[in-house]
């Protein structure tokens, strides 16, 4: 299968790499996170747009290891009070990579962050889209104030105070104070 042009940066030449430890290789990619297919979870913020990653990849003497800042705009609604809301989620993840058999990656390793590479190039593809499918956030607010839909009348109360909850409880204690009363 061709690789798409965008994703090119994302391919590092890992067999060269190994060939001059502590050599470092820098690419930028932008993604177009629909092209990955993401799986989104009900709930969850929605892609807006183009991810950028930029990666850093930096030779040992048997691995590789690489740095991606990835950038990922999201869209959403408030789970609150459902206004739209969006933002740029900003992570670094840090993975190793093996030439898969040279024997390291069944070992015991502490940091058991080691993938095994088939062949000669690093396709940073996979771990792109799993970073965007699970830092996409997960009913997101508009504030961390936001003081939402009233469930009673329906009016949005960062616009204006609402008096619902408050007047239910006056109507019930009244009751009881009336009920108090009879007796
Ligand atoms: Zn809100
Ligand atoms: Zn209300």
């Amino acid at each position: 299968m061709a690789i798409p042009p965008e994703h090119r940066p994302l391919r590092i030449n890992m067999v060269e790499l190994l060939r001059q430890p502590g050599a470092e290789r820098t690419s930028d990619a932008t993604i177009d996170p629909v092209a990955l297919d993401c799986v989104i979870a009900e709930g969850q913020s929605q892609p807006s747009g183009l991810v950028d990653v930029v990666v850093r990849a930096v030779a040992g003497t048997d691995d590789v290891e690489v740095h991606c800042h990835v950038s990922i705009p999201w869209a959403g609604e408030c789970r609150r009070c459902l206004v739209p809301v969006s933002g740029t989620e900003r992570v670094e993840i840090v993975e190793r990579y093996l030439p898969a058999g040279s024997g390291h990656v069944a070992g015991s390793r502490e940091d058991a962050e080691v993938i095994a590479v088939e062949g000669d190039q690093i396709d940073l593809v996979p771990v792109v889209r799993e970073t965007i499918m699970i830092e996409l956030p997960v009913a997101p607010l508009c504030s961390p104030e936001c003081a939402g839909i009233c469930p009673l009348c329906g009016a949005d109360r960062n616009a204006a105070p609402c008096e619902c909850s408050t007047e239910v409880r006056d109507d019930r204690w009244a009751a009881l104070d009336q009920l108090r009363l009879d007796d």
